[in-house]
Parts: C-alpha cells; sequence; structure tokens
C-alpha cells in the first residue's frame, strides 16, 4: 500500500464535525460520509410531517441543537371554499394550521421550508434536519 506516503490531515468533518483524519477513500472515520462531498448536506434535510398544536422536542428543527426558543408556524388558506363545501365548522377546526415549531437562535434568519400542508387533517410537511426528525420520532414513542 502506498497510502503511508500520504500526509496526516486533520480535518473538520463537515457532517458530523469531529476532527477526523479522513480514509484513504477520503471518508471520515467517525460518520461514514465523504469528506469532501459538502453538497449531500443538504440532502440530510428530511420531510416531517407535524400536527397542529403537536409537542415537539426542544431541539432546533433545522440544525438540532438544544433548543427552547419556539417559532410559531402557521400555513393560512386563503380561501373559505372548504367552509362552503363541507358545510359548518366547529370553532376548533379553523382552517388555518399551527405549529410551535423549535428554532435556535442560529438557524432564525434562515426559511422554514413548508413543504405541504393538509387542512383537512390539520398536518403538516416540512424539512427538517435528520437528526430532529429522529428525535421527534423517539419522542412521540415515549
Ligand atoms: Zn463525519
Ligand atoms: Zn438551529
Amino acid at each position: 500500500m502506498e497510502e503511508e506516503n500520504k500526509p496526516l490531515i486533520i480535518i473538520e468533518c463537515p457532517h458530523c464535525h469531529v476532527q477526523v483524519i479522513p480514509t484513504a477513500d477520503n471518508l471520515c472515520p467517525s460518520c461514514r460520509e465523504d469528506i469532501y462531498n459538502k453538497q449531500d448536506i443538504n440532502s440530510r434535510q428530511v420531510v416531517l410531517m407535524v400536527q397542529e398544536s403537536e409537542k415537539l422536542p426542544p431541539y432546533c428543527y433545522s440544525c438540532s441543537a438544544p433548543t427552547d426558543r419556539y417559532v410559531r408556524t402557521s400555513a393560512d388558506e386563503e380561501s373559505g371554499l372548504e367552509t362552503l363545501i363541507f358545510g359548518e365548522k366547529s370553532p376548533e377546526s379553523t382552517s388555518n394550521v399551527i405549529v410551535y415549531l423549535p428554532e435556535c437562535e442560529l438557524c432564525s434568519d434562515s426559511e422554514i421550508e413548508l413543504v405541504e400542508v393538509d387542512y383537512e387533517n390539520q398536518t403538516m410537511k416540512i424539512m427538517v434536519d435528520i437528526r430532529f426528525q429522529e428525535r421527534v420520532l423517539q419522542f412521540r414513542e415515549s
């Protein structure tokens, strides 16, 4: 193996932020991600479906850092069309979907990426960090 002649470099893995010496294939020994491929960092965003007023764990939806800051996220349906079709609605079943999303201060400038809103079931789908999704799934089970 010629690999031994390579100079050892310690870099911060862009994926797991651990100081590592990349493997011969330029993989992070800690998380096995490609050290030089920063492209897929955004692809670690996944779609999460949340119910209106669902309690979410105190971690930033966008970077998974612990936070106790919650932002009100609402999706409004513009027309009153649904009310006309489905008739009367109870006062609680408003057409807008409101979710209190944990978001750390660092991420407060970034836009929440809304994928889809289901007014009938009062749910919304948003893009979240994959680690946040894991925490939410654990949180729901507990
Ligand atoms: Zn890593
Ligand atoms: Zn954050």
